[in-house]
């Protein structure tokens, strides 16, 4: 709350310096703390001291919970990753494809992984390059499913729809969800204790 500027409202004298004010933070009032007795508000009653400590309290707790559901969801975000990865990898392999010897896929694998570890660690740049194949993989497999949903076989149905899911949701995580952004920028500059 900013006391500097405002006066008094007991003595109606201006606050030079706000470690000589205490501030109600129920009506947004300001006393100098000479002018009060305790920190009990003149004007509703309150014990501002309390009640800040008590807001202070609910803040920083509202803020540890974010930053637990933003870890939660980056880590479910990282695992969808590495199975998205994977199903890339593997599905040619298991169906048999010549796509499963090009060496670019693995590649791309790795970068990918490099990309979560930046992420991980609060760059947001490394989170936005890390959307774009995520992105990507949606629009295709919508494509996929538009323009030859009716006539694909029920194996390439099932490893669309298994990448479309896993797509979505890590679009969510990375690009729509608060607590994700809080709980990377937390990474960047870690909470001083
Ligand atoms: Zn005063
Ligand atoms: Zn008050």
């Amino acid at each position: 709350m900013q006391t500097v500027g405002s006066s008094c409202k007991c003595c109606g004298k201006p606050i030079t310096f706000s470690a000589d004010a205490i501030g109600c933070p129920r009506c947004k009032v300001v006393f100098h703390r000479a002018c009060l007795q305790d920190s009990v508000c003149l004007h509703c009653g309150v014990d501002m001291a309390k009640l800040a400590a008590r807001e202070l309290d609910a803040q920083q707790a509202s803020q540890e919970s974010l930053l637990k559901s933003g870890r939660r969801q980056m880590q479910l975000c990282m695992v969808l990753l590495g199975v998205l990865v994977l199903h890339h990898l593997l599905v040619p392999f298991v169906m048999g494809s010549s796509n499963a010897y090009r060496i670019m896929p693995w590649v791309q694998g790795l970068w990918i992984a490099g990309l979560c570890y930046w992420t991980y660690s609060g760059h947001t740049w490394a989170r936005l390059i890390l959307a774009i194949p995520v992105i990507t993989t949606i629009l295709s497999c919508l494509t996929l499913l538009q323009s030859e949903g009716a006539t694909v076989n029920a194996a390439t149905m099932g490893v669309t729809m298994v990448s479309l899911a896993c797509a979505t949701v890590i679009a969510w995580f990375l690009l729509g969800s608060r607590s994700v952004r809080y709980f990377l920028a937390a990474q960047r500059q870690p909470p001083r204790q």
